[in-house]
């Protein structure tokens, strides 16, 4: 058994704002927002990094861009732009071991990312 953050908030065991839940996606707000709007979008299943998804998974991680277009679109969003982030690992930025999307937008973005 994974034992993360997102797992802890998964079962309740520490609190979140809800955004979306259904049988297999949970959607909440981070905790330290990049921008007006920072949703983080999480499988149920705890898998682990990207790189860790199979072939098993590829119509599970269609449906989580389905449900994150629904999100970006219900959080008003999606008509400016905004933008999708999976960390993957160390030199990626990832500080947190359950895959997760963040849906960031509310304000321009530069690219490259620092
Ligand atoms: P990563 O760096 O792994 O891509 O992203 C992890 C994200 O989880 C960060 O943006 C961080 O602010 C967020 N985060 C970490 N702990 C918590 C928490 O307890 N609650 C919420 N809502 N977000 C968290």
């Amino acid at each position: 058994m994974s034992d993360t953050i997102f797992s802890r908030i998964l079962s309740g065991e520490i609190p979140s704002t809800c955004v979306y839940s259904d049988d297999e996606f949970y959607a909440f707000r981070d905790i330290n927002p990049a921008a007006p709007t920072h949703v983080l979008l999480i499988p149920r299943k705890p898998i682990p990094k990207i790189t860790d998804i199979t072939e098993a998974d590829a119509a599970l991680i269609g449906r989580m861009f389905l449900v994150a277009n629904k999100i970006a679109t219900k959080e008003g969003i999606a008509e400016k732009g905004f933008r999708y982030v999976i960390n993957c690992g160390e030199w990626g930025g990832q500080t947190v071991f359950h895959l997760h999307l963040h849906i960031i937008g509310g304000r321009p973005m530069s690219w490259p990312p620092g």
